[in-house]
């Protein structure tokens, strides 16, 4: 059996087998045996989740640094998303929402260096990433 990883790619960005053997030209067959083969969930299986749920299986701790790697699906440009009920959502959202409590103001992006990390610790949303640049120039003065 040969995984291919494109197919894989696939799978992960939560495409059902069907759209993954149009996508490709593989069967479907060879989707879903690809698919059990990695462990995926299949798409039916990952919409009845729940956002939570979907946070649980695929929001992986890092061995070292409190970051969180998202092994779920992301969008085109290979950002972290839940999807629930056909409707997606930023996957870093959803971390600034489980650790303040409220809906973040624009972008939520890491405030670490680790690509992708999805960390509910290492997330800001603008009005704290603002905050946060100017406690940094507050103490370490501006560019002079
Ligand atoms: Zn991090």
């Amino acid at each position: 059996m040969i995984v291919r990883s494109d197919v894989v790619a696939l799978i992960r960005d939560g495409l059902s087998d069907r759209a993954i053997a149009r996508e490709l030209g593989v069967s479907r067959r060879t989707a879903g045996t690809i698919r059990r083969t990695v462990g995926a969930p299949s798409v039916r299986e990952v919409y009845a989740l729940t956002p939570d749920q979907m946070w649980d299986r695929y929001a992986q701790p890092t061995y070292t640094g409190g970051h969180m790697d998202w092994t779920g699906p992301t969008n085109h440009s290979g950002v972290p998303i839940v999807k629930s009920c056909h409707v997606s959502y930023s996957a870093r959202g959803m971390a600034f929402r489980r650790r303040y409590g409220r809906d973040p103001v624009g972008y939520v992006r890491a405030t670490c260096d680790r690509k992708g990390c999805v960390a509910e610790e290492h997330v800001a949303d603008a009005p704290m990433r603002a905050e946060l640049n100017a406690q940094y120039n507050a103490i370490f003065g501006g560019a002079r």
